[in-house]
Parts: structure tokens; C-alpha cells; sequence
């Protein structure tokens, strides 16, 4: 049996993780990037992203001093049982954000939208934000946390089916130029398009895509791990580099496409970036309460992206 206890050590230590350890595969990622760029500029702004990675896990700080919006994603195994039900976790949740807060001296970044009053611990109306999802036959609970920054970068249109997949290519293309070129999106960054469903699943799985799956990782229908390879390419082309600069060692360390089924006449287009700052890190905890680290979320899977009626 998982207890709230268990909950609450694994949020407080995903949350740790996330905010100072760069997922090995960005750290990667970063680490070709920097051996491809042949301009001086950002291949030194991508040796002091990388210095600064080092530096933040030796010292325990957060790797940006903007500490971008905590928020959690929960797997539950259809067999897994908690001893204190799903409210102690979110009070668990809740608490152990607050606590990492305080001992990591992480700003608060969640304030009142209209008076702006901080409550100093990140915890608030909807915040952190938790989202849910179910997979069967396994007995353990996933937390997930990512601190995305990035305030640019985000953006969304209705395509029409006349607009097909040059419509793809355009706002994407549009997102990049529009924000990317003048550094607003702190790049390199991984990329999420997420093409169908409705408005705001679009918009949800982009942020998905752009958060939970790593560097390399390609789409199971072939069709749109093509359309990723391909958007990748077309991004790199426009000879961006770290922090916007011109360059060659890339713009995105990777794109990734997440798609929903949609209207029969309409398409809805998200596209999130998440900055250099890639803060990502899951915790699994067991049915006997033990804690796992894992490098990939198991946010996507056969089941979440199933098809037909059963
Ligand atoms: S976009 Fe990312 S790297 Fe840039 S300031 Fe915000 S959190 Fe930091």
C-alpha cells in the first residue's frame, strides 16, 4: 500500500530533481549542439549553459533563477492502492511544493492575478497544477514534476483542411520567427505540436509533448514521426542558435508531434517550447512505498494514445 507519507517524499524529491538536475537527455543534447556550433556567440552561451547545469546540481540551486510554474503529471496504475486516497495526495502535493520552495530558496512564482499578492511558497487557486491520467495492469503511482519557463513562445490556431500540412509548417514557423529569433524562449528548446482534438486538448498536448517525452523519442503512427523529423529540420534551417543567435548548432534539441483525433473540417494547432531551462523529473513510487527515479515519463503510452472502442 502507498501512504500520503510516500506521496509527499516523492513530490518534495521530483520537485528537487526538477529544479536542479537537467534530464540526461537534454544534458546530451545540449552537449552535440555545443560541438556543432561554428559561430562564437552561441557556442559560447551554450558552454555557459552547460557550466551553469554543472553548477546547479554540485550546489543544489535551481538551474534558472526564474523557477518557471511548478506543476505535477500523476500516472495511477489501475492496481494501485493508496492508503490515504487521491485528497491526501493533492494536500501531500501541495505541501511538499511548498516545502521545496523554502528549502531550495526557489522563487514563488504563483501570485494573485488581479491584487498580485504572493503568497511566497508557490501554492495557491489551481496551483500546482496536477493532471491525471490512468494505466492498467501496473500497481505504482508516477509523479512527474516540470517547472516550465518560458512565458513566449506558446501558440495556437484553428487550421482549416484546405490549410493541411504546409498550415503545420507555417504556424510553427510563425511561433519561432515571431519569438525564437529575438531569444524570448531562452533556446535551445524542445519543441510540442499537438494537431487535433479539440481547442484546449491541442493546446494540453502540445504542452505534453514539448515536457514529458525525451530527446529522440518519435511518435508510435509513422506518419507523424515523419511530420517530426521534418519539423525538426525545417526549425534547425532557419540557422538559429543558443539564445536565439545566429548559429548552427540548432534551435530545437528535438520536435515533438502529439496527435488527437478532431473535428472532420477543422484542425486545432498548439505549439509550446520549453526553454533551455528543461526541468523534468520523475518519481515512481511502488505498491510497498519505495521510490524510483526514472529518466522518462510513462505519461505516453499504447494505452494513452489508444484507438478504437475498447
Ligand atoms: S525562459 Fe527558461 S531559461 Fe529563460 S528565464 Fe525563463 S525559466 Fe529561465
Amino acid at each position: 500500500m502507498i501512504t500520503a507519507s510516500n506521496l509527499e517524499n516523492a513530490v518534495y524529491e521530483a520537485h528537487r530533481l526538477a529544479a536542479t538536475v537537467l534530464p540526461t537527455d537534454v544534458r546530451q543534447a545540449f552537449e552535440r549542439m555545443h560541438q556543432r556550433e561554428t559561430e562564437a556567440l552561441p557556442q559560447r552561451v551554450m558552454h555557459e549553459i552547460l557550466d551553469n547545469v554543472g553548477i546547479a546540481e554540485t550546489d543544489q540551486r535551481p538551474i534558472c533563477a526564474d523557477v518557471g510554474v511548478p506543476r505535477l503529471y500523476v500516472v495511477v496504475g489501475d492496481k494501485c492502492a493508496l492508503a490515504d486516497g487521491f485528497v491526501e495526495f493533492e494536500r501531500a502535493a501541495r505541501m511538499a511544493t511548498a516545502q521545496i520552495t523554502q528549502d531550495l530558496a526557489m522563487r514563488s512564482n504563483r501570485c494573485h492575478p488581479l491584487t498580485r499578492e504572493n503568497p511566497g511558497h508557490n501554492v495557491g487557486v489551481f496551483a500546482p497544477n496536477i493532471e491525471y491520467r490512468f494505466e492498467p495492469d501496473v500497481d505504482w503511482f508516477e509523479i512527474t514534476a516540470v517547472h516550465k519557463g518560458g512565458a513566449f513562445g506558446s501558440d495556437f490556431r484553428m487550421l482549416v483542411d484546405g490549410d493541411g500540412i504546409d498550415g503545420v509548417r507555417k504556424g510553427l514557423l510563425d511561433a519561432v520567427a515571431e519569438f525564437g529569433r529575438r531569444g524570448l524562449t531562452c533556446p535551445p528548446v524542445m519543441i510540442g505540436v499537438g494537431l487535433g482534438g479539440t481547442k484546449d486538448q491541442a493546446f494540453a498536448i502540445a504542452k505534453q509533448a514539448a515536457q514529458l517525452r525525451p530527446v529522440g523519442d518519435r511518435h508510435p503512427d509513422p506518419a507523424v514521426a515523419e511530420l517530426e523529423d521534418e519539423l525538426h529540420e525545417l526549425v534547425d534551417s532557419l540557422g538559429l542558435g543558443a539564445m536565439g543567435y545566429p548559429g548552427t548548432g540548432g534551435y530545437a534539441t528535438d520536435v515533438h508531434v502529439e496527435i488527437a483525433y478532431t473535428h472532420s473540417a477543422l484542425t486545432p494547432l498548439g505549439i509550446h517550447q520549453l526553454c533551455q531551462a528543461a526541468r523534468r523529473a520523475v518519481i515512481r513510487v511502488n505498491d510497498d512505498g519505495s521510490l524510483e527515479t526514472r529518466d522518462v515519463p510513462a505519461w505516453f503510452s499504447g494505452y494513452s494514445r489508444r484507438e478504437g472502442l475498447q
